[in-house]
């Protein structure tokens, strides 16, 4: 008789129970299930119910034999819409209800690789002794990667806590960042006032990856190449898989034509009818991702701004973007006029492909890792208001860095929403959208077939295939 066949190799995947975490998380499933793995994906009993309602993404992983979800109660399930609710979780609540769970899957399920969220540390404490190895992978780019893990440094540095409130002073002991990083550009939570014990503690949390077997990024080479080569220092190894950008790769690799179906929210499809009448470039896409709060000042300076700006414009107005918002009176009357000519609102948008429509000109992004990738990838230029944690950094790296747009991080005032939608809209339209062509070209060949994203895809199935061995 023929021996058994050995079981194929059996990863257990755990995002950060958060929207933009559990949906670049379920991009790697994607792109890792084709391969023959078996996968167990940890969510939240709300997030797998959402999934189930909105998305087909639960059906199309559901179909693999060897996938399952594995479903996480009893976590916070309110929302993580500042630094000290998600240090609290990352610290406290999330360690506390999963590390039991984590362990009892890591040495009852025959499982051959863990692939954790990079900002759940605490996976490494949970793994210990179980043999499994863990790889770490991070939602965020490498600029705030690197900024993230170089904190401690900073710390050590004097440059944090700061001294003083000139958000504008230099930071200097970043290494590759060094010409234009200013404390605004830090990760929010380094001007949150913070405990000092939380702030210490949250600012190890990235300084624990050298212990992880291997760190997987959503970002390209051609992208990030500078800084990755900074973190590839403090890999063990110098192993970085960087695989993105991931909603690319799966079409790439025609696993899947759209991802934004992945969304925890039902989308409102009728945007794209609106869009089919406006010209090419011609329309502002609005949108603060799906955690960030404004104040309703804010609302109304950027709608101000927007109308001001006279482009047509497509805003996501999330149901709790604004705690104050009622619905009956949701258009200020004195703008009533201008959204009706040249607004549409909507709850949740097909966001992917919102920005691969031809009429979309530029974008007004809160610059989570997300939408800056989808953005890149079909060449739109952006508007950056970056709201906290990893946005600070990113916006600041559209702008000085990668020119694909203009920062207007910590202001809020209409005449500068105007200012800028119109710069990068008009005024240096041509100069950026040239720019953005020329990275979107670098991102899809770096997932076509022999790009680097491409390769490092393979070689990470390889090296997880190895495991079993
Ligand atoms: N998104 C969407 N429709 C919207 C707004 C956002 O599908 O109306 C998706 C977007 O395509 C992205 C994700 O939600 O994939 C937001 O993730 P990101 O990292 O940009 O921001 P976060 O929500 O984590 O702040």
């Amino acid at each position: 008789m023929d021996p058994k066949p050995p079981s194929p190799p059996h990863v257990l995947i755990f995002p950060c129970p958060a929207q933009g975490h559990v949906n670049s998380m379920l991009k790697l499933t994607e792109l890792l299930l084709p391969a023959g793995l078996h996968i167990t994906f940890l969510i939240s009993a709300k997030d797998h119910d959402r999934l189930s309602r909105f998305t087909t993404v639960h059906s199309r992983l559901s179909s693999y034999p060897g996938f399952r979800f594995h479903v996480i109660h009893g976590l916070y399930e309110g929302p993580i819409d500042t630094d000290e609710k998600l240090s609290l979780m990352l610290i406290d609540s999330l360690p506390k209800v999963t590390t039991p769970l984590l362990r009892m899957l890591l040495l009852d399920s025959q499982v051959t690789c863990f692939i954790a969220d990079g900002i759940l540390g605490f996976s490494l404490d949970a793994a210990a002794g179980t043999g499994v190895p863990v790889m770490f992978f991070r939602t965020i780019s490498a600029c705030a990667f690197w900024a993230y893990f170089c904190i401690p440094d900073l710390i050590n540095s004097g440059d944090l806590p700061f001294q003083g409130t000139n958000l504008d002073e230099r930071i200097v002991n970043v290494k590759g960042m060094e010409g234009f990083l200013r404390r605004r550009d830090l990760p929010s939570f380094c001007r949150s006032g913070l405990s000092n014990t939380t702030f210490q503690e949250v600012s190890s949390i990235t300084r624990r990856t050298p212990d992880a077997h291997a760190l997987i990024l959503n970002t390209f080479e051609d992208l990030e190449g500078p800084i990755l080569s900074h973190i590839q220092k403090h890999c063990p190894n110098n192993n970085i898989y960087t695989i993105g950008p991931l909603h690319a790769h799966l079409k790439a690799r025609s696993i899947s034509k759209s991802t934004s179906s992945n969304s925890l929210f039902q989308e409102d499809r009728t945007c794209i009818g609106w869009l089919d009448q406006h010209a090419p470039k011609s329309v502002l896409y609005v949108s603060f991702g799906s955690i960030a709060t404004l104040t309703r000042d804010q609302l109304i300076e950027f709608w101000h701004g927007l109308v001001n700006s006279e482009k047509p414009f497509l805003w996501v107005i999330r149901e709790d973007l604004v705690s104050s918002l009622d619905d009956e009176n949701k258009v200020p009357s004195e703008l009533e006029k201008g959204t009706k000519e040249r607004g549409y609102l909507v709850g949740w948008a097909p966001q992917e492909d919102v920005l691969t429509h031809s009429a979309v000109g530029a974008f007004l992004t809160h610059n989570g890792w997300n939408s800056t990738l989808e953005s890149i990838v079909e060449g739109v230029p952006m508007v950056s208001w970056p709201f906290f944690a990893d946005q600070q950094p990113n916006s600041r790296f559209v702008e000085a860095v990668w020119k694909l747009g203009l920062d207007m991080k910590d202001t809020c005032d209409r005449r500068i929403v105007e200012k800028i939608v119109k710069e990068v809209m008009e005024v240096r339209k041509e100069e950026f959208e040239e720019s953005a062509r020329r990275m979107a070209k670098l991102a899809k060949e770096s997932v076509s077939s022999g790009g680097s994203s491409y390769r490092n895809l393979d070689r990470l199935i390889e090296d997880i295939k190895m495991m079993t061995a």
